[in-house]
């Protein structure tokens, strides 16, 4: 398995510092790099604010990582075919929110897909290719119906055996939102907090160009957004896959074939909330591009940019309230 997430995203500031002071710092977390710049009024501010977001990200590293063995996602995975598992605040909201997108984007986002993950050899030093038997077996356990959540107190259910809950998908927009809100309170004028390539920007000084990585040649750009009091998330088939006889399956699965999805090279959805650029970059990869187009100009504040393969060339199409500007 090969991540190049940390090629991910190069920034480029064009600020204008409002406040006295800024501050940055970078960390490795959820597997990925994690970067917070943030400005308020001295530097003892800015080094709450820092520990605030940091902290944020921890807390859903801790609650919804299917690497750990004691967070409460795997618990919840553990035991949710047999019995209602009491759940915290965050996983309850990511819960919801993930049933929320699944229904807007008819499925294609779907985190019961972690048995197909699995089973396409994501968690695995020797991944080999699925049979269709193996793989019709774990779609009888995909679906968002089969999760269900208390409507009195927090907790959760699996509906059917099997069941397994990934929120990679989801988890690191969700964490931005949370770590936003975060260092506002410890005192944050502005901020732009990039996990993973996952970004969010807040107040006016953090306010810039955006650069969005070619998705087939490794260190270029393909263009550049203007980012402002916006979540940017990118999914791209390059970023992790899984070689299997010498061809490349993408990790992310098209949940009504079983099957890695293939036709997109790489979606980039901007929005009000990072939960929900998050989740709609993973839905946009499975939904191809006309449907993706499509769901964001339903949606307010809503846009995207799509990049995929004809023939030998490569095509972007870019939603109409957003301007992709050329490196
Ligand atoms: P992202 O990079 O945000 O597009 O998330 C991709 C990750 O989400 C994968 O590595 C899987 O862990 C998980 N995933 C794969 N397919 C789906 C899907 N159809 N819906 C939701 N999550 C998915
Ligand atoms: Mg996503």
């Amino acid at each position: 398995m090969h991540s190049s997430l940390l090629l991910f995203f190069s920034l480029i500031f064009s600020y204008q510092p409002v406040c006295a002071e800024s501050d940055e710092r970078v960390q490795l977390l959820m597997g990925t790099t994690a970067r917070v710049k943030v400005w308020a009024s001295d530097s003892a501010h800015c080094d709450l604010a820092i520990n605030a977001a940091f902290e944020a990200f921890v807390a859903v590293d801790r609650e919804m990582s299917t690497y750990r063995t004691d967070s409460e996602l795997t618990r919840l995975n553990r035991e949710g075919s047999r019995q209602w598992v009491p759940i915290g605040k965050s996983l309850m909201d990511v819960l919801s929110a993930s049933i929320q997108f699944s229904r807007l984007t008819a499925g294609a986002f779907d985190p019961t897909v972690f048995p197909l993950v699995r089973l396409w050899g994501f968690r695995s030093h020797d991944p080999r290719l699925p049979t269709n038997e193996d793989i019709a077996e774990a779609l009888k356990a995909t679906g968002i119906r089969h999760l269900l959540l208390g409507t009195e107190g927090r907790r959760a259910k699996f509906r059917t055996q099997k069941v397994s809950l990934d929120l990679g998908g989801i988890a690191k927009g969700y964490a931005l939102d949370i770590a936003r809100d975060a260092a506002i309170e410890a005192g944050a004028s502005a901020g732009l907090l990039d996990l993973g390539g996952n970004l969010f920007s807040f107040g006016e000084s953090a306010q810039g160009l955006v650069a969005i990585q070619h998705p087939t040649r490794s260190g270029e750009v393909l263009g550049h957004i203007q980012l402002a009091e916006k979540a940017v998330a990118t999914s791209g088939g390059y970023e992790k896959f899984v070689e299997i006889d010498g061809r490349r399956y993408g990790h992310i699965i098209d949940p009504r074939t079983g099957y890695p999805a293939s036709d997109i090279k790489s979606v980039t959805v901007v929005a009000d909330e990072g939960v929900a650029a998050d989740a709609l970059s993973t839905a946009c990869f499975v939904l191809g591009t006309d449907a993706c187009v499509d769901l964001v100009s339903d949606r307010e504040r809503t846009e995207c940019v799509v990049a995929w393969m004809e023939e030998d060339s490569l095509f972007v199409r870019v939603s109409e309230g957003l301007a992709l500007l050329k490196p």
